[in-house]
């Protein structure tokens, strides 16, 4: 058993730390840029990115002035040119633009992009060895294999901002790594951890939005809610701590205090604990090896009375089963699982698609496309693709059927 992630420990920094954030304009980008503004004698900006949210994009970059602002929406490109005019900030789109703001001089970059679509962007600063703040979980769980081997060879540094991650990067001692027996993920349950199958036949993309604990974007909300968001955390963290699926373990935890834990061989079990607020992770991936300070509302155990504990239901959330046969089957599995997720979460969120029938369409789309070997990326563009379009195909299926 190997630490797949053996962060390379950066001088203390003397002056302040060059930041891009990839995504800027989304929750956890939000969430970063507010922690960088509380302390602008800390950091600098090099680049922001966005998909389409020009307008949020230009007053950011207004505001932080960083060198470079890219659009990944082409369209939008003369809107942030004008917005920009006069503020020496140079306005950017398309994919190629996006994979150039990785790839420019920072010491850090947050990947804060949702989806496959952060995958070349964050690929771009593995492979010039930046210190990689690692939201964008899914270009782990569809590229694994391949970022990992990447992120060796170019000595880059991954530094977890999924909170469970985050939490096991925190009190996991690396050269004590070979004596972790297991890792315990934790699981606020999403909005329908009590829902029978019948009551969550009927959720409406606003319901499903809403999480109990957590402010996010839409896709990882929708996540939470059919526990996919574990599933694929499950296959994050296999590959960022290097352990095999069975030494992953998921418990519920609604209350989202205790993040996730780490179990050593002579029994003793360390958690991180805090409030469900993304700022503390980011902040200690913003800021590591040191510390800074993040505004996040303090643990107040005693207020809180009660942390409980349950098994997942493996019936109520069938997305939990997946990822852990995807994980087993290996090679291209978890890249079907991950590009039919992305349009079966898009088609509910447009309201084509029926909540459960999101586990079902991947599913079919698990069972449709073999298990290949991934041996390079064009096979997983290749891979994506695939699962993607038969995705497309079977929730325009399921919308037929009305
Ligand atoms: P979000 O939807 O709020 O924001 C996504 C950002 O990516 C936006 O800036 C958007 O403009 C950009 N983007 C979207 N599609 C793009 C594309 N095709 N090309 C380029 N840019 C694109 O998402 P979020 O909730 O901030 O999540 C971001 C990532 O962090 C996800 O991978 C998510 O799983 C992970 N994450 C989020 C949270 C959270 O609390 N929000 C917690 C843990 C992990
Ligand atoms: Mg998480």
């Amino acid at each position: 058993m190997t630490l797949a992630i053996q962060p390379v420990r950066p001088e203390p920094a003397t002056a302040p730390r060059r930041l891009t954030i990839l995504g800027s304009t989304g929750s956890v980008g939000c969430s970063t840029i507010d922690l960088i503004e509380r302390q602008p004698e800390a950091f600098e900006i090099e680049a922001l990115t966005a998909n389409s949210s020009v307008r949020e994009l230009a007053e950011q970059a207004r505001r932080l002035r960083p060198n470079l602002a890219v659009i990944a929406d082409e369209t939008c490109y003369g809107e942030l040119k004008e917005a920009l005019a006069g503020t020496g900030v140079t306005a950017a789109a398309g994919a190629e633009a996006l994979i150039e703001a990785a790839a420019r001089p920072s010491d850090w970059v947050m990947a804060a992009i949702v989806g496959a679509a952060g995958l070349a962007p964050t690929l771009a600063a593995v492979r010039r060895g930046a210190a990689i703040a690692l939201a964008n979980k899914e270009t782990l769980v569809c590229a694994g294999a391949l970022m990992v081997a990447e992120i060796a060879r170019h000595g880059a540094t991954i530094l977890p901002v999924d909170s469970e991650h985050n939490a096991i990067f925190q009190v996991l001692e690396p050269e004590q790594h070979e004596a972790v027996e297991r890792i315990i993920l934790t699981a606020s349950g999403g909005p329908f951890r009590s829902h029978s199958r019948e009551a969550m036949a009927e959720v409406t993309p606003a319901q499903a939005v809403a999480h109990p604990n957590w402010d996010m974007g839409a896709k990882i909300s929708v996540d939470s809610a059919t526990m996919m968001n574990k599933g694929l955390e499950l296959i994050e963290a296999h590959h960022l701590f290097g352990l095999s699926e069975a030494q992953i373990e998921i418990l519920v935890h609604p209350q989202s205090v205790i993040h996730s834990m780490v179990a050593y061989v002579d029994g003793s079990v360390l958690a991180q604990l805090g409030q469900p607020d993304m700022r503390t992770p980011i902040a200690y991936a913003l800021a590591w090896p040191e510390r800074m300070a993040a505004p996040v509302e303090r643990l107040d155990l005693g207020a809180i009375g009660q942390l409980t504990f349950e098994a997942p239901d493996p019936v109520r959330f069938p997305a939990l089963r997946l990822a852990r046969e995807a994980l087993r089957a290996g090679g291209g599995a978890p890249t079907v699982l991950n590009a039919a997720n992305e349009v079966a979460v898009e088609e509910f969120l447009r309201g084509r698609t029926s909540f459960l029938s999101i586990a079902d369409i991947v599913e079919h789309v698990l069972e449709a496309i073999p298990a290949k070997p991934l041996d390079c990326l064009e096979d997983v563009h290749q891979i994506d693709k695939e699962a993607r379009a038969l995705a497309r195909r079977l929730t325009n299926g399921t919308a037929d059927k009305g």
